[in-house]
């Protein structure tokens, strides 16, 4: 070991929603546990306010804080960014030259936006009606293109899966489609997704099908954004259409933009990752199926659930629960169901709240029907999420009441 050789019993890669919480709940559970955090951020990001502050409902100053302050008390920050992973020596490398040594490596590090696979794009986003949610500098600007629109086209586009919250792409259309009936503004409205519907849990599916029926929003399934031309307001589609392949040009007015996402690819390039690209854990105990004191959580693993703070929330303490177990040999082992949460804002007021385990089995909190947007679950987004969010990081975990409940097949009536 030289001078620059840091050692920690457990090193967590990602100071961002996974990693501070399983430090937090680490520390919570194992005061004297020596637990390091490796994030290069300055600021921490509340990422699911975003889609309000998009629609117009929400501060985005108070989507950010210091990462110094989101840190549990008792855990190292290392404030740096890790390279390169070498699992066979316990080590990880970081962007200064240094390294970090473990017992145990949690990696949570998160996806990674691929901006650049849509061309044209960076040099238009935050100009020309072109925007997106998926950044702190750019919700404020959605917000600012969907109270400016005085009709003609609005496009919202979503790539393949996996993404992170895989609703998002089509709340701020609802958000957007809500605004303009209230200011009595006629734009055309469209969805543009690659898949062949609006949600991988056909349960909630058929009933967001009756929400775009009643905004009059027009989907276009097997559509993949490619390239935008901002000055000309100018955006072109690949259809998929069996085989065959055809381009397709649109204008716009306004066109929301959630581009490709991948594994970040300092884990791509990793002994961590499989063939994906993803990091390889197994879906239920969330260990590495190569190295045994190597977990991952959040977004940046292989696990088939939807990709949510809200699963983060259950990923967190089957995390924990694991390590301290091969750690002390003692202890209960716990096991990941697939649960993940997608608050889906239908209008400015109301929120379907879709919670699904994985496989797509429906498993709400509340023992109603969740296909019908309800202004309480509104109220839980807007206020109490974020409240629970800030407390989680420091390992504080709130309520969990999901569980597997059965409802009719046939729709209720929904109000969006
Ligand atoms: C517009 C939008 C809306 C969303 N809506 C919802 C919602 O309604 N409900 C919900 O539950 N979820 C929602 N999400 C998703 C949610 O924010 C993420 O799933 C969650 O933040 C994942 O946590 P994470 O820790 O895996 O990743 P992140 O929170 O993104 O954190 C990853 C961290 O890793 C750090 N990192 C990256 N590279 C390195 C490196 N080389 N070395 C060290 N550290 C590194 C980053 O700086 C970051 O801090 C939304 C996301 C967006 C963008």
């Amino acid at each position: 070991m030289n001078d620059s050789t840091m050692r920690h019993v457990v090193v967590i890669v990602g100071g961002g929603a996974a990693g501070l919480t399983v430090a937090g709940l680490l520390r919570r559970t194992q005061p004297d546990l020596d637990v390091a955090v490796i994030e290069p951020s300055e600021h921490h990001y509340y990422q699911p306010a975003w889609t309000l502050v998009g629609g117009g409902t929400y501060d985005i100053a108070r989507t950010r804080r210091l990462t110094a302050d989101c840190m549990p008390s008792g855990v190292t920050w290392i404030q740096d960014r890790v390279t390169g992973f070498a699992p066979d020596r316990n080590r990880v490398e970081l962007a200064s030259g240094a390294a970090a040594e473990y017992r145990y490596l949690v990696v949570a590090a998160g996806l990674q936006i691929d901006w650049g696979r849509i061309q044209g794009l960076e040099a238009t986003l935050g100009s020309n009606g072109v925007t997106s949610n998926y950044r702190y500098d750019l919700a404020p600007y959605t917000w600012e293109c969907i109270r400016s629109l005085r009709g003609g086209e609005a496009l919202f586009t979503q790539p393949a899966m996996p993404i992170k919250c895989a609703g998002a792409p089509q709340k701020i259309l609802y958000l957007a489609a809500d605004h303009c009936r209230g200011a009595g503004v006629s734009a055309g409205m469209h969805f543009f997704t690659p898949g062949p519907a609006m949600f991988g849990v056909p349960f909630y599916s058929r009933a967001l099908d009756k929400v775009v029926d009643h905004y009059g929003i027009q989907p276009h399934f097997a559509h993949n954004l490619v390239a935008v031309d901002g000055p000309a307001q100018k955006a072109v589609f690949e259809v998929a259409e069996g085989e065959e392949k055809r381009s397709v040009e649109l204008s716009f007015d306004l066109l929301h933009v959630v581009p490709p996402q991948s594994a970040p690819d300092f884990i791509k390039a990793s002994p961590l990752a499989d063939a994906s690209g993803w990091m390889s854990v197994d879906k239920h105990s969330l260990r590495h199926t190569g190295f045994d004191n190597v977990f991952g959580l959040g977004d940046c693993t292989t696990t088939p659930n939807s990709k949510t703070a809200a699963a983060v929330r259950c990923q967190a303490p089957v995390v924990v629960a694991n390590l301290l177990h091969a750690l002390h040999g003692k202890g209960t082992e716990r096991s990941y169901d697939g649960y993940a949460s997608c608050p889906l804002t239908t209008s400015n007021g109301r929120i379907m709240l879709a919670e699904f385990l994985y496989d797509g089995v429906v498993a709400p909190s509340f023992p109603v029907d969740p296909r019908i947007p309800r202004r309480a679950y509104w109220w839980l987004k807007k206020y109490y999420l974020p409240f629970l969010y800030w407390r989680m990081l420091k390992g504080h975990l709130g309520f969990d009441w999901h569980r597997q409940r059965s409802f009719p097949e046939a729709l209720p009536a929904i109000e969006p």
